[in-house]
Formats: structure tokens, sequence, C-alpha cells
């Protein structure tokens, strides 16, 4: 799971405060010190975790946090608004130019995930802009590199323009490039060579590709499992191309979350977009807040949400979030929930995004298995459509019957109708900012 270790620290560290009326100095700095080596730890850069702490006890002192109400609450809050900052604060979209075709350059390490990325991303255009682009196969070092771009595009139904492995990269570029005025392409994406650590011939090759393509957009991606070695190729390849954005893969196996923190202080450019799995929908765009509030353990609502919203209509999710806001959110929600979830795969990953699910210790090294989702809807079927749409209807009797016609143990029953009300609150609390309900989470 994605920055466990790192979410496990960091509550760990402030919730030593909970509970306190007042927090001394002597807190504060055993505190800090924690969440210092957790970031350490989680392979933050040295000087970005230097500065992060100095922030955040420059605030905790400044302001009258340590004598005010609720001090842990407020400290909580300052760590989540600097590890957002830190990332960059705002989510930065994609450059366009003001005529077609927008041109993105895809670059990085060979095994970043620069070919699938390309793949996504024509996919995602294709998707939300109706957009018609075209890839060009610029790799031609390595035969297996062109097929691989040719069977992604034509998984996801987009051109590739490609010359074979003996033509020189840039002159395949120009042609490409002729051939997308041509068709009138609104996108052109290209696909470079990688190598396994930067080295100049490569630098040279994709200088001489960015000085005819003129590309609007240079997307590096780098394999976020690499951690501190994602940070340095993000440098060095910045260094010479100066890169207009990051795209961070594999987030989905990254356990410790140095690259996700390191990346945009270390070298001032946005990470625009996040890959989380194989599979050619999994391509996000980088949210900072939401970012912060997974790393957390606060879980992200926003995105959850969205990514139901693909699958779901839009008026379908507002109604969803209307009712979790208002409190109103009932059995027959959790059911449509959990439709949708189980068509959105790795469940580990979505649960985490549920607030209050990230660092539960209930489901700590739970394998999601297929069937417990069954067990849930088999339960949510027994109900009768009045206890569906008032949960408070259940009592023991009523749960007895349920347990009966779901062919569930009444413990489990009780045990589901328990989750569901605290999984209620705490959506509720979240969608009004309320810290209260952060602390909760932190087992306060
Ligand atoms: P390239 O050499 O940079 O073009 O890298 P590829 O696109 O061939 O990707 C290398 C491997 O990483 C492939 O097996 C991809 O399926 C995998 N990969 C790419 N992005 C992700 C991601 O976000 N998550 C996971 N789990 N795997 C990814």
């Amino acid at each position: 799971m994605a920055f466990e270790g790192l979410t496990e620290r960091l509550q760990g560290a402030m919730r030593k405060l909970r509970g306190k009326g007042k927090i001394s100095e002597k807190d504060l700095r055993e505190t800090m010190r924690e969440i210092r080596l957790a970031l350490l730890e989680a392979d933050v850069n040295f000087t970005v975790v230097k500065d992060f702490v100095k922030q955040v006890r420059d605030r905790a002192m400044g302001a009258d946090v340590l004598e005010g109400l609720n001090p842990a609450q407020q400290i909580v809050k300052i760590v989540d608004e600097e590890l957002t900052k830190t990332m960059g604060d705002e989510a930065v979209s994609l450059n366009k130019s003001p005529k077609i075709p927008t041109i993105i350059m895809m670059v990085g390490l060979q095994g970043a995930g620069k070919t699938t990325t390309a793949g996504k991303l024509a996919l995602k255009l294709k998707d939300e802009e109706n957009a018609r682009p075209l890839m060009i196969a610029g790799d031609v070092y390595r035969p297996a590199a062109i097929d691989q771009l040719v069977q992604v595009a034509e998984g996801i139904d987009v051109p590739v323009f490609q010359l074979g492995t003996d033509v020189n990269p840039v002159e395949i570029v120009r042609q490409g490039l002729a051939q997308a005025a041509e068709n009138h392409n609104d996108y052109v994406i290209i696909d470079t060579a990688g190598r396994l650590q930067i080295d100049e011939q490569l630098m040279n090759e994709l200088s001489e590709i960015k000085d005819l393509a003129h590309p609007d957009e240079i997307l590096l991606t780098v394999d976020a499992m690499t951690g501190q070695n994602a940070v340095a190729t993000a440098e060095g390849f910045n260094d010479k191309l100066d890169v207009t954005g990051v795209v961070l893969t594999k987030l989905d196996g990254d356990t410790r979350g140095g690259a996700a923190l390191s990346i945009r202080a270390v070298t001032g450019k946005p990470i625009k977009f996040i890959g989380q799995g194989e599979k050619m929908t999994d391509l996000d765009v980088f949210h900072p807040d939401r970012m912060a509030s997974r790393i957390l353990g606060m879980g992200d609502m926003l995105s959850l949400i969205e990514k139901t919203q693909k699958d779901f209509d839009e008026k379908q999710a507002k109604a969803l979030t209307e009712k979790i806001q208002e409190n109103s959110f009932d059995f027959d929600d959790f059911l449509d929930q959990l439709e949708q979830i189980q068509k959105m795969g790795p469940m580990e990953e979505i649960m985490k995004m549920i607030p209050g699910m990230a660092n539960n210790p209930a489901l700590k090294n739970v394998q999601m298995d297929p069937k417990d989702m069954d067990h849930l809807k088999a339960v949510v079927y027994s109900m009768t459509p009045q206890e569906r749409a008032n949960p408070d209807l259940l009592n023991p009797s009523r749960r007895r019957r349920i347990a009966a016609g779901s062919g569930r143990p009444v413990q489990a029953v009780n045990r589901m109708i328990k989750q569901f009300n605290q999984m209620k609150k705490t959506m509720n609390q979240m969608s009004k900012g309320n810290m209260a309900g952060v602390e909760q989470m932190m087992g306060s």
C-alpha cells in the first residue's frame, strides 16, 4: 500500500499530543523529532525535511497554537498544510498550445513507465476532451519499444506514427509532426528513448528533438519506487532539458513516499500526474492537498468520488456528496458504493481513500477478498427498503432476521452496521473540514 510506513509514523508522532490541553515546548520538540525521523525514513530529501520541520515548528511556536484550543488538532492542520505546500499547493494542468497540435514530449529512464504513461495520457485526452492524439514512436534503440507502443496504442485505439528502427529519431519526429499537421491531430505525444542511466548521448538526442519540435510540454516520467534516485533523475533531466512537468509512476507500489514529497521542492517543477497501476485508466491528476490528506491517513474522498464519477453520472456523484454532507448517507447509497467500488479494482487502494481507513488497524494486512464484498452486499440485500433508508431502525431482532436472511452470523451483521455508522460519521465530519474528525481517526 502506498505510504503506509510514513502514515503510521506521522500519526504515531502526533497521537502523543492528543488530549493535551496545553503542549509544552518539550512536547513539540519531541513531536518534531519524530516527524523528522519519519520523513527521513520515508526517503524524503534531507534539505526538504529540514525546511519542512522548521516551517511547522515556526508556525506552531509563532501563533498561539501551544496555548490555544486543541493544540494537537492545530498541529495536525499545520502539518497537513505544510505537506501540501511542499508538494506544490495547487494541481498544475497540462500546458496547452493555443493552436493545434499541442506537442507533448515524454522523457525518462528506461523502465520508468514512459511508454505506458504516453498511452494512459492519450486515453485520458481522448476520454476527457474527445481529443484525437497521434503518438510518435521515437525510441529506435530497442525494437521492442516500438512494438510496445504500437500494442499500447492499439488497445486504446490511437494512431502511431513510426518509421521502424533504421531512421534517426529526429527525422521520425519531423515526419510525424508533418503527418499530425496533415491529419489535424490536436495532440502529438512523442515517445523517446530511455537509458538505464542519464548519459550525454541520450541528452543530446533529446535536446535535438526538443529544438525541432518545440514541445508545449516536456513530461518527465520517474518511478516513485526508486525514492531519492527518482529525485536525482529528475534533477538530471531538468538541468539538461528544462522539463515542464513530472509524472510520478508506480505510486501504487511506493510504500515510502520520498519521491512524491521531494521532487517539487528539489527541482521546482510540478508533479502533474501520478500513475497508480498498470491499467490504461490508472493515471490521475496530482493534487498536492489530496496527497497530503492521504499521507496523513485522512483519506481522499474527493479522488474517490471523482474515480467513481467516471462510471457514475455526475448527478449521482453530486447527490452522494450532498448526502454525505447532510449525514443522510444510507444503506442504499452504501450498496451503490460497493457496486461502484467493485468495478474500480485494487480494493486495498480504494479503501485507503476513505477517511479513517488508511491506517485502520482492522484493515492492516487484510487482503480484501471479493467474497467479503459479496457478504456485505448480501447483508444489505436482506434489509427491507425502510431499513436501508433508515439504519436507525436496525434493532437486535431486525439484525437477527437480517443475519438469517443473508446467511451471515449476527456478529458479522453487527460489525458491519458499526463500521457503516463510523464511516458515515467520519465522512460527514471530513466533508465539513472538521478537524475533530481527524483527531478521532487518529485514535483520540
Ligand atoms: P519505459 O521503459 O519508461 O517506456 O517503461 P514502460 O512503459 O515499459 O513501463 C515499465 C513497466 O512499468 C511496465 O511493466 C509497466 O506496466 C509498469 N508501469 C508503468 N506505470 C506503472 C504504474 O503506475 N504502476 C505500476 N504498478 N506499474 C507501472
